[in-house]
């Protein structure tokens, strides 16, 4: 593949200071907690509060976040100064996809308890305070990896939150946030969200709807939920127990082409791993290599033409937690190779 060296090194290659710096006269979005020493290897965000107590036996496997980071680190990926760690998001930035009056209940619990079982979650300070740092997180990745060509975040990709409420699991979307803020901060600017979770993005569909300059790009389980889809700028439904080889196809007819079209300033990536065969909520049958060479190709094919990209881990489900952790590493494990065969 074509060594990008030099398409990112005609980007201002700012130490993290000015990064901030600039980001801050720019757009409030983006900002970080911590100054990171500039490190030389693919930049990973991270924030122990990603997680939050949940009652006993709760089906949503919340201790994969801090866990993704330790096999990371465990298996020497990365070390720990090529984590950054974002700040909490703004209520200011979540306005830019919330309404007024769900962020208000959110934030202050009044969440009813019909809305609470649409969410999947009960309410708590800290499911608020994890989803906060979590959409913190992504902008903080898409801003890294506008600079630096790359970047992975170890949460996010909670597409199905729509402005006014949140539904499977979703409380916040963090993808549209990142995305909004992006596109608010530079007029002309154009984002593409690939969304490879296997259940549709609904919520992401559905609030830029009516926006020109971001486009959704969906591949997912059609008889999975949302059982009422919304409507992405582009929709590839699948049937059932897809293997590695035809979803790899599929990936690679439309990716490429959406690139030389739209051609965005940058892509968020949701590297959901539910797809895979063993997943408790997924119907398709990726394995762990088929994860490994999506991720691969999409990464590399929008890198390869100079786009930064920003990658969140989406959705995972198993009991066995470690596993699940593991499998959601790979995103990170195939964009070391990335960073490292292109010379970032
Ligand atoms: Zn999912």
């Amino acid at each position: 593949m074509t060594c990008i060296r030099h398409m990112f090194s005609k980007r201002p290659r700012l130490k993290v200071g000015r990064l901030l710096g600039a980001a801050l006269t720019s757009c409030r979005c983006f900002h970080a907690e911590l100054v990171r020493p500039e490190s030389s290897g693919l930049p990973v965000v991270h924030h122990s509060q990603y997680v939050c107590d949940l009652p006993a036996n709760h089906r949503f496997p919340m201790e994969k976040f801090p866990r993704v980071l330790h096999f990371l680190i465990k298996d020497q990926v990365i070390t720990e100064k090529q984590v950054w760690v974002p700040e909490i998001a703004s209520e200011e930035l979540l306005r830019g996809v919330h309404t007024e009056e769900y962020l208000n209940n959110f934030i202050n619990g009044k969440i009813n308890e019909q809305e609470q079982r649409r969410t999947g979650f009960p309410w708590s300070e800290g499911i608020v305070r994890r989803c906060r740092y979590e959409t913190g997180g992504t902008v903080l990745a898409a801003e890294v990896a506008l600079h630096r060509g790359l970047a992975c975040s170890t949460a996010g990709g909670t597409h199905h939150a729509f402005p006014s409420f949140g539904s499977g699991f979703c409380l916040l979307n963090d993808l549209a946030v990142a995305a909004k803020c992006l596109i608010s901060s530079s007029p002309r600017r154009k984002v593409l969200i690939v969304d490879l979770d296997v259940h549709q993005g609904d919520g992401t569909a559905f609030i830029f709807k009516e926006e020109p300059c971001v486009f959704t790009f969906s591949v997912h389980c059609g008889k999975n939920f949302p059982l009422r889809k919304q409507q992405s700028d582009l929709d590839v439904s699948v049937e059932d127990g897809l293997e590695d080889k035809e979803y790899l196809s599929t990936v690679e007819a439309h990716l490429p082409s959406l690139l030389e079209t739209f051609r965005p300033d940058l892509v968020l990536y949701d590297a959901g791993v539910d797809p895979h065969w063993e997943d408790e909520l997924g119907r398709l049958r990726l394995t762990d290599q088929g994860l490994y060479r999506r991720d691969l190709y999409v990464m590399k094919t929008v890198v390869s033409r100079g786009i930064p990209v920003a990658a969140v881990i989406g959705g995972g489900y198993s009991r066995d937690i470690d596993k699940l952790a593991l499998r959601h590493s790979i995103v990170h494990r195939a964009a070391t190779q990335v960073w490292r065969e292109c010379g970032m």
